[in-house]
């Protein structure tokens, strides 16, 4: 790979509050290699480089999103389509969305439950340069009870020696974090409500425990009041969807929420580009407790990730900027959603390589045409992406 300097009118190194005017990034063999104004850095830089000019745009972090199922297809019915799909259709299926994502700019992906590991086989190719697409992290099969929420993807244990051995498989597929199912969920009408507990407080401790023996950090699926309190007891890394549900209402708890905060746990609340359509379906009641209980959290100083749950239905692999735009429809700032999409978003991960730019950091970035601090819409408007430092041009 060639040494290219990238200049633009504006470089976000990230956090989003740090901004070079007339900048430019310099890329060498995957990673960056300097970041300063033009001025500084052109006349440095030997001639043989390649030079991208890129007047009117924005180079940034590379986009990247927490929650992601590759293995669905977010249509009606992914259960019986992933069931029933042929292995070696479905890990064609899964490159096909990978790359859409890449086009989109998303360059790290956090794969949150999938079929026999077919997403770590994705990122070993991914990562060779045989296929195009985000670097992806793997949760393989979820941990979920016996007929629990999203059983059908491999991952379900009743007894302690199931847990361990659950989550010794997952690690010897190459596992990059677990996934628990510590609540119910939409997708699995069959089994425990969305706001029913799965696993108890002692359980989850386990599968903190033995996940970190084996080096791995936990994401725990909890939609529940309940699950949510369990989960922070028990250490998780991350909480995804953290909707504060109980059988008939939402019951936010603002102590849980203050050791989450203490205890740095961040928070992906999933939301698809289709939210619109989504919060009209949920009714004015519950779609205004769904949003209180984000404005409480973001008052709390929860550290939100970002996560579209692309694959379950109707959430798309291509609309990323339209599930920023529904934190920006909250009064979130575009500095604080630009870096839920990048810097918060890699630390939660245990990622210090990406979700910025600066000299040593792999060369994860996009330019998009205008400036996303004015106009999270120049996300859409993406020009080139660097993945590892290999170009995509849109
Ligand atoms: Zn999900």
């Amino acid at each position: 790979m060639n040494k290219i300097l990238i200049t633009a009118d504006r470089v976000i190194t990230g956090p989003a509050d740090q901004v070079i005017d007339d900048g430019a990034v310099l890329v060498d063999a995957g990673m960056i290699t300097a970041v300063g104004t033009a001025a500084e850095l052109d006349p440095s830089v030997d001639a043989s480089a390649s030079r991208l000019r890129c007047p009117g745009a924005t180079v940034m972090p590379g986009l990247i999103d927490c929650h992601v199922h590759l293995a669905f297809d977010a249509g009606p019915d992914p259960i019986s389509e992933v069931a029933q799909a042929d292995p070696g259709e479905l890990a064609a299926a899964m490159a096909g969305r990978a790359e859409q994502m890449l086009d989109a700019g998303v360059t790290t992906v956090r794969d949150l439950g999938d079929r026999d590991a077919l997403a770590v086989r994705l990122r070993t190719s991914i990562e060779s340069g045989t296929a195009a697409g985000p670097r992806i992290l793997s949760a393989t099969a979820p941990l979920t009870s016996r007929g629990g929420h999203c059983g059908f993807l491999g991952g379900e244990v009743t007894t302690d020696d199931d847990i361990r051995a659950q989550i010794a498989r997952n690690a010897a597929a190459g596992a990059d974090l677990i996934k628990v199912m510590a609540s119910g969920g939409a997708l699995t009408p069959s089994g425990p409500r969305m706001w029913e507990s799965q696993f108890t407080p002692a359980q989850l401790r386990l599968i903190v425990e033995e996940a970190a023996r084996h080096g791995l950090g936990v994401a725990a699926h909890a939609h529940g009041t309940d699950a949510i309190a369990h989960c922070v007891e028990a250490g998780v890394r991350t909480v995804e969807h953290c909707s504060w549900r109980t059988a008939d209402s939402t019951v936010y708890d603002p102590e849980i929420t203050r050791r989450m905060v203490e205890n740095d746990i961040a928070v992906c609340r999933c939301v698809s580009g289709n939210w619109p359509l989504f919060l009209e379906k949920l009714g004015p009641e519950r779609a205004d407790a769904m949003v209180e209980v984000i404005r409480n959290m973001r008052e709390a100083g929860v550290r939100f990730i970002a996560g579209t749950d692309a694959g379950v239905p109707g959430a798309g692999f291509g609309d990323y900027v339209g599930m920023l735009e529904f934190f920006a429809s909250l009064g979130f700032k575009h500095t604080e959603i630009l870096d839920m999409a990048t810097t918060n978003s890699a630390r939660a991960m245990g990622l210090t390589d990406t979700g910025a730019l600066a000299p040593g950091l792999r060369a994860d970035l996009i330019v998009v045409d205008g400036d996303p601090l004015t106009e999270l819409d120049a996300l859409r408007r993406i020009q080139h992406v660097f993945a590892a430092g290999r170009p995509t041009t849109n």
